[in-house]
């Protein structure tokens, strides 16, 4: 699969426990930036540090997400794990900036997370996940907790964010009595790698990098964390219909879990059916197969929400072509929600009108175009081209339905409706080329 994404890289921020009280230098804030060499966490100061590289990261929406990890910890219940973690982020939004008004950034809690691992999908669904690791923890044993920010490595633009918490050799608590490693000290200081800041060298602010177990003090923010959190995203009005989907579409599972779209094994009941339908397959020379899908003139109007998203979203397509005795016999699955087909995003739109697949490549199946077209009944309709010229287009297909009597043609989309016909109306089925219409 191709990405649309520009290189990406990940940074590790850890917090540790302290072994021994650091002199603090002059008071400041850094910023997590675009490493200045490959794999190497950097950063920038203010006021500016002699080791200053690269570019900021930050959030480019001011609502993000986050998914706590459904089975939270034996340390910590599900609950307390969301009401502290609720905290931790209400502290950094809350917090006043020195001209007025609060950080421009709103953090909003997702679905949990079923996904117990940090990852960053170019192509699946994301979720920003907080997780424990009660039973081993796959960093250095002193690092407390761990943030992994995945970020343009041009702009900075944050992508994802994933914080895991080491309860495999630390014994978290919750309370104000009793303390032995703060959850929300803890919590709080990964808070502000995940919005983009970086270690402070100042030993009272929460994003110091050791912390004293017993202590709660990084709960509150120093005047360095607000300096910084309110220059990263200074005050500002956040519309109210503010969508803090990630990119690629939020999962709560990990891509390897995540499903491409499949064709039924029997057509779909339930699909959008068209006035008109064509199906033309051509096998009569290899390396020249040819698919040609019409449906046109759907029922009722098709709105363009119908379809899906796949500029925006993650809306994969499959093709699904059934024989008479409605027996799958021929898939074309188009998963590019996002993706890049040579210098252009493969899925363009007109606004309120349709989408529009074209990949030169032939990458998905040997799909060369497709469109979607929303509209008033009858004037809506699917158009799907299909061409063998890489290799890429599965055939042998025309000889699948070699005699058959009728065929159902279905689009299928993995997160919006389906569309789709059966054909009654065979004009050729020799096994080399089949031609339906119908219905
Ligand atoms: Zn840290």
């Amino acid at each position: 699969m191709r990405s649309s994404d520009p290189a990406l890289t990940l940074v590790v921020s850890a917090i540790v426990l302290a072994v021994a009280v650091v002199a603090a230098p002059a008071h400041a804030y850094c910023r997590i930036s675009t490493s200045c060499q490959p794999g190497l966490q950097s950063h920038v100061c203010t006021p500016a540090g002699s080791d200053d590289c690269g570019t900021p990261v930050f959030w480019a929406t001011p609502c993000v997400g986050w998914s706590l990890q459904k089975d939270a910890s034996t340390q910590v219940t599900f609950s307390q794990a969301e009401q502290i973690v609720t905290a931790a982020f209400a502290t950094w939004m809350s917090t006043p900036c020195s001209g007025g008004g609060t950080p421009r950034i709103k953090l909003t809690e997702a679905q949990p997370a079923e996904c117990h691992q940090h990852e960053y999908n170019q192509t699946e669904g994301n979720a920003n996940i907080i997780m424990f690791h009660d039973t081993g923890w796959p960093y250095a044993r002193s690092f407390i907790g761990i943030t992994r920010v995945t970020y343009n490595l041009g702009t900075g633009e944050i992508y994802d964010a994933d914080m895991e918490l080491n309860s495999t050799n630390y014994q978290f608590t919750t309370g104000d009595t009793g303390v032995d490693i703060d959850m929300l000290s803890i919590v709080t200081h990964e808070a502000g790698h995940f919005l983009g800041l970086g270690e402070s060298p100042t030993a009272d602010a929460t994003m110091f990098p050791s912390y004293q177990s017993g202590t709660t003090t990084p709960r509150d923010l120093s005047d360095d964390d607000i300096a910084g959190i309110c220059a990263i995203y200074p005050p500002g009005e956040i519309p109210s219909d503010c969508d803090p989907t990630p990119r690629h579409g939020f999962s709560t599972l990990c891509a390897a879990d995540q499903q491409p779209i499949t064709c039924g094994a029997a057509p779909a009941t339930t699909c959008i059916a068209s006035e008109k339908g064509r199906l033309v397959l051509t096998e009569k020379t290899a390396g020249k197969e040819k698919l040609k899908v019409r449906l046109t003139k759907l029922q009722p109007a098709v709105m363009q929400s119908q379809f899906g998203d796949p500029i925006t979203g993650s809306t994969a397509y499959a093709i699904c072509i059934y024989d008479a005795a409605n027996q799958l016999k021929g898939t074309y699955t188009v998963a590019r929600a996002q993706d890049a087909c040579g210098d252009a995003p493969c899925w363009s739109k007109v606004s309120g009108k349709r989408y529009k697949y074209s990949d030169k490549s032939t990458a998905a199946d040997g799909i060369l175009e497709m469109k979607l077209i929303a509209g008033d009944a009858g004037k809506d309709k699917v158009e799907v081209i299909g061409e063998n010229t890489n290799g890429n287009l599965p055939t042998g297909l025309a000889a699948r339905l070699q005699d058959q009597s009728r065929v159902t043609v279905q689009v299928l989309s993995s997160d919006a409706s389906c569309f789709g016909v059966a054909l009654t109306r065979v004009k050729k089925a020799d096994g080399t080329v089949f031609t339906a219409i119908g219905p």
